[in-house]
């Protein structure tokens, strides 16, 4: 960056912003676990970054690229992140390979500014984490949840809601719950929806109530996609229920797929409301939770005889059906039973968080001194499992924490030396891509995805981990982790192979990425089509200059 520039940004940002061109500070924003640093001719680049302190430096840096884009030896163009989490789709990196990018930071807004408690509806900032939404919530005794994701305590409720991810608690779509967003858009207009324009009361309150504003929807741009910057936003939270129940449905035989996915949608549709989304795990994906990979780093699968041999230590069976039931008592007691009634059609076995067979050994875990459980690998074992299964279900209740993480680590060959509370899997320099596409629920299309995705992913030695979500009964989105080792450049190149033929291949058979990552972004979308014809105009008339986020889900 040229003095004349950093001079011109210190004169006019707030003093306590901090603006940095140290190569080594530049370098951590830069550090995902893409791996794409490490792919030939993939490499980006920043100029500096601005850790804003206030909001109202965002106005300040938007109209600043404005002014100076037309001089071409200052223009310079701004990449937004809030906490720069975003693992598997690009972390912190700017989406695009051009030269003159400033990483605008903005994980150090943290204010809560609103929280009505009677209707759970919370106003925050970019920087809020699933931690301080927690701890607000707790500190205060809200009996409400935080929109938790597997990416943990660390991630910015904000962005989240941006990127359109998913979590396990009843409000599953993040997106679908934000309820009001004030930003500006790229060409410094400021923005709040047609209802807070119109009311004049001193609050303006109604408008964080109400989705769909008035006129044209447009807080919908905010999201995947580069016309503007949110500043702030309003979401409805889920209240914590007098009663909950998780359950899990464990079904020996991989045959039974296409049965249990009728029962899946059954429940959904006869327990909308009561039973949240409902997810379905494959048995390789159970053991990279609980299990030790044997070959850690090394570019090998598991064997079937070592999937078979961890499989049976770890209790885990070809498919596991995780669902969680939310209610009163009375409701709870009714569901729990119903659910028990639909699956017993097929053979397998039922738990629930709330029965004997989870409580009491944890009562006994809770006994045994610290220092047996860990000489005696049964009992530690054991132990380890309950805590997981704990962690799982407060992760249900909208407590965050780090639990799912550690599938990052699954190819890392120092795994077990980080300390489980504060992952970070760039940071930790794990190897971790996302393929995230929705499939219909229907057990034929299942079916297909998954004999593909063990058919592909084993060519490059990628272990075939699968997850199916059910973002409701009709909806269906398979999270495949792609980990790999990311010390090694073959394994980077071929987990990026990997992906490329999941997505290129997969897009035939009508499986469609509901996210992509930032390199994806660059190369599977077509500027020629309609739609994004028509993103192209919005942009030319929201960014005239071209400053924001370029690359970032708008191909040219
Ligand atoms: C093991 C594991 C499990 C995961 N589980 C989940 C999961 O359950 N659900 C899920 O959705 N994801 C999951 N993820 C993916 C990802 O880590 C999360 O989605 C995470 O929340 C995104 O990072 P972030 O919140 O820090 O967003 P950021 O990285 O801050 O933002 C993401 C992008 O949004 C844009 N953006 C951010 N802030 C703004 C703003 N204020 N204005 C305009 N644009 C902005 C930027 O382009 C940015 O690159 C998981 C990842 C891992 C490794």
């Amino acid at each position: 960056m040229s003095a004349t520039l950093l001079k011109t940004l210190e004169e006019n940002l707030s003093n306590s912003t901090i603006i940095s061109n140290d190569k080594a500070v530049l370098n951590i924003y830069l550090q995902g676990t893409e791996g794409l640093e490490k792919l030939n001719g993939k490499n980006r680049e920043l100029i500096a970054v601005v850790k804003v302190a206030e909001a109202n430096d965002i106005k300040l840096l938007l109209d600043l690229a404005n002014k100076l884009a037309t001089n071409p030896k200052e223009k310079f163009t701004l990449y937004p992140i809030s906490t720069g989490n975003n693992w598997g789709y690009g972390t912190s990196q700017p989406a695009s390979l051009e030269k003159n990018i400033i990483l605008v930071d903005l994980s150090a807004l943290t204010t809560i500014s609103e929280f009505d408690h009677t209707l759970g509806l919370v106003t925050l900032e970019p920087g809020v984490t699933q931690q301080q939404l927690s701890d607000y919530l707790l500190q205060h005794n809200y009996d409400y949840m935080v929109p938790v994701t597997g990416a943990g305590p660390n991630c910015s409720i904000l962005a989240n809601a941006l990127e359109r991810g998913y979590g396990i608690t009843p409000y599953t779509d993040h997106f679908g719950a934000v309820i009001s967003i004030h930003g500006y858009w790229a060409d410094g207009t400021p923005f709040q929806s047609a209802i807070c324009e119109l009311d004049k009361s001193t609050d303006k309150f109604v408008d964080k109530t109400f989705k769909w504003g008035l006129g044209p929807y447009l807080d919908g741009l905010f999201t995947q996609s580069n016309f503007a910057i949110a500043t702030q936003m309003t979401i409805r939270l889920a209240k914590l229920k007098p009663e909950f129940t998780s359950f899990f449905i464990q079904i020996e035989d991989d045959a039974l797929l296409e049965k249990v996915i009728p029962l899946i949608r059954q429940t959904l549709q006869d327990y909308e409301g009561i039973v949240g989304s409902i997810n379905l795990l494959d048995q390789r994906r159970i053991l990279s939770m609980f299990a030790k990979n044997p070959h850690a780093s090394k570019q090998y699968n598991l064997t079937s005889n070592e999937v078979n041999m961890l499989a049976k230590q770890q209790n885990a069976p070809c498919w596991t059906v995780i669902g969680s039931i939310y209610g009163s008592k009375g409701v709870v007691k009714v569901v729990q039973k119903e659910v028990d009634t639909i699956f017993k059609q097929i053979p397998c076995k039922r738990i629930f968080s709330n029965s004997l067979l989870i409580t009491l050994p944890k009562k006994i875990i809770n006994l045994i001194p610290r220092w047996l459980i860990k000489r005696v690998n049964l009992l530690s074992m054991a132990a380890e499992q309950l805590d997981s299964f704990d962690k799982g279900k407060e992760i249900m209740l909208g407590k965050p924490n780090t639990v799912a993480l550690k599938l990052a680590y699954w190819r890392h060959n120092n795994a077990a030396s980080f300390d489980k509370s504060s992952l970070s899997p760039s940071e930790d320099s794990c190897g971790l891509l996302w393929y995230a596409p929705l499939i219909t629920m229907k057990a034929s299309h299942m079916r297909e995805f998954v004999c593909f995705v063990r058919d592909v992913c084993p060519k490059y030695s990628i272990e075939p981990f699968i997850t199916f979500t059910n973002l409701r009964h009709d909806c269906v989105d398979s999270t495949v982790p792609i980990v790999f080792d990311s010390s090694n450049p073959q394994a980077v190149k071929d987990a990026h192979a990997c992906l490329k033929e999941l997505v290129t291949i997969g897009l035939t058979k009508g499986f469609v990425p509901y996210r992509l990552n930032i390199d994806q972004q660059q190369w599977l979308l077509d500027e020629k089509t309609d739609f994004w014809q028509t993103v192209n105009k919005l942009k030319k008339a929201l960014d005239p200059n071209d400053i924001l986020s370029v690359g970032r889900y708008n191909p040219r």
